[in-house]
């Protein structure tokens, strides 16, 4: 995976500097704990992967001394896309739920991304909602993710891929319409958990989740009226996010560009 990561790396700066381009830098997202100052992935349950020195990786691999790489958890880096580019303009305490086989959040608070005492924040998938529930890839059970996760809402589904069930809603089954429902209604209790202690504006839908959004709502807003204790008030509000896949791409380009808006300098010193 790293050997094809590091080419496609290497073919995007060719051609980038083929058209004059000056390169800044370059981060990769990755579905996991990561430590991004030591540029290692921690451990991503669904890859099987653990203490993998990604960026040392990548540089053997790239032969790019003075280029700066970077790495961050693929859900912050969504968060972040939405926070600047997308969904999350204007709104300060929101979570961003990302859909894919894991079930990731990026939580922004006062309009910052929340990162927790050691960058392993917003574990969404994670959070129990059955605590004895289903045996969980992280070792736990009854996880969010082990109902809300892609792969359990295609089984729930009896489709193979998101793509089907995408047109069967579309097509009104009855199958495929209770199934997001119903996976609507976990993210609904993990989320109403999240607005109780976090008393937050919105959550973000993300990833396979975006395309998805509408009919996974309904189901989300029926849990999030019963269980947020403020909700006489108001229940956060469920919106799809507005980069859909590439918010975590769009996200790392995000970072590395931040970086040198902080510290123009660091760009003008670095070897082209
Ligand atoms: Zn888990």
């Amino acid at each position: 995976v790293l050997d094809r990561l590091a080419a496609l790396a290497a073919d995007a700066l060719q051609d980038l500097r083929a058209r004059g381009l000056r390169v800044a830098g370059t981060a990769v997202a990755l579905p996991g704990l990561t430590d991004p100052e030591a540029g290692v992935l921690l451990v991503a349950p669904n890859l099987g992967w653990g203490e993998v020195p990604v960026v040392d990786e990548l540089r053997a691999r790239l032969r790019e001394p003075g280029l700066p790489l970077m790495i961050d958890n693929e859900a912050n880096l969504a968060a972040l896309a939405e926070l600047w580019l997308g969904a999350g303009r204007g709104l300060r305490d929101f979570l961003h739920v990302s859909g894919e086989i894991g079930v990731g959040a990026g939580v922004v608070l006062g309009g910052e991304l929340w990162r927790g005492a050691r960058g392993f924040g917003g574990e969404l998938g994670h959070l129990t909602v059955e605590p004895d529930g289903r045996p969980c890839a992280c070792g736990s059970r009854g996880c969010l993710e082990t109902r809300a996760g892609l792969d359990a809402l295609l089984a729930a589904a009896g489709v193979a891929s998101r793509e089907e069930l995408q047109t069967r809603a579309e097509a009104g089954d009855a199958g495929a319409l209770e199934a997001l429902r119903e996976a609507g209604r976990w993210l609904g209790v993990a989320c109403g958990s999240a607005a109780n202690l976090l008393d937050l504006e919105a959550i973000v839908l993300g990833g396979a989740y975006a395309p998805m959004a509408d009919w996974l709502a309904e189901g989300m807003q029926e849990e999030l009226e019963l269980r947020v204790l403020g909700s006489r008030w108001g229940v956060p509000l469920v919106v799809p996010a507005a980069l859909g896949q590439e918010a975590a791409v769009r996200g790392a380009a995000a970072l590395v560009l931040r970086r040198v808006l902080d510290d123009p300098a660091a760009l003008a010193e670095a070897p082209a």
